[in-house]
């Protein structure tokens, strides 16, 4: 079985001690291939460096995530443009909007996501989009954009049926991480992973975010690992009552599909 994490925040700096580590348990544990998550410029290009020094296994995105959006400014657009054009470079983001916090103001959140948006059409990538309390401003800026875009996937999708329905009409993968096994706040995604088609559905852990809170034993440090990906998708499987083998198989093959990852053991 080989699955695909397809949101990793590897060059936070709670990897520093152990990253080379963190790859290796991934893979051990059948995550053969990952995608970086970057947040700004810095982590951006930070991810871009750590995917060439692992190529074929690692790849990256880049992006401005919402929380840092007054930090772009159109001076920095030429820069995030040259890092979208490169080939380790999979997908724009994490982008889109978080009127959860407002650690930026929703004007600059709305500008650097359109921006973002307008970058991604102009270099054929799909989106790494992030949304929390901000849908309909979310939705009505997709849809502007859509006949433009090269698809993308709704990045840790914890929402409601009709959040859903509006994804999957944008033509949009959706993103699930271990708040699926949260007994507090995610048990409401089990009836919806089974209203996601195998061709929308992608798994990611947000490591080293969102630690899945069923993982026995319980990990002594609190931080999330690429390696906990197949718990999280055994329990999407069993909500979507098929085979774990099954949904590896079918969301390492829309990962492939979205992101035009190469499978290992394919000519290059
Ligand atoms: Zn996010």
């Amino acid at each position: 079985m080989q699955w695909i994490d397809i949101g990793v925040n590897l060059t936070h700096d709670s990897f520093d001690a152990d990253r080379d580590a963190v790859i290796e348990r991934a893979r051990a544990a059948g995550v053969s291939q990952m995608l970086i998550t970057g947040a700004d410029l810095a982590s951006s290009e930070a991810a871009v460096q750590l995917a060439r020094a692992h190529p074929r296994t690692l790849f990256a995105t880049a992006g401005v995530h919402p929380h840092h959006a007054s930090q772009l400014q159109a001076q920095h657009l030429p820069a995030l443009r040259s890092l979208l054009s490169r080939p380790e470079v999979l997908a724009a983001g994490e982008c889109g909007l978080d009127y959860h916090r407002n650690y930026s103001p929703r004007e600059a959140q709305l500008r650097a996501f359109e921006w973002q948006l307008q970058l991604a059409a102009e270099c054929g990538k799909p989106l790494f989009l992030h949304q929390r309390a901000a849908h309909a401003d979310f939705v009505a800026l997709l849809r502007n954009y859509r006949a433009t875009l090269s698809g993308g996937v709704a990045h840790c999708f914890t929402g409601t049926a009709a959040e859903l329905e509006d994804y999957l009409e944008l033509g949009l993968s959706i993103g699930i991480t271990g708040w699926f096994c949260d007994e507090r706040r995610g048990t409401h995604l089990a009836a919806l992973a089974a209203r996601i088609p195998a061709r929308r559905l992608l798994l990611e852990t947000d490591a080293p975010y969102l630690l899945p809170r069923d993982l026995r034993p319980r990990p002594k440090s609190r931080r999330n690992e690429p390696m906990y990906l197949p718990h999280i998708g055994a329990a999407v499987a069993r909500a979507r009552a098929e085979s774990a083998e099954q949904c590896a198989a079918h969301t390492s093959a829309h990962a492939r599909e979205l992101f035009q990852i190469a499978a290992l053991g394919a000519a290059s």
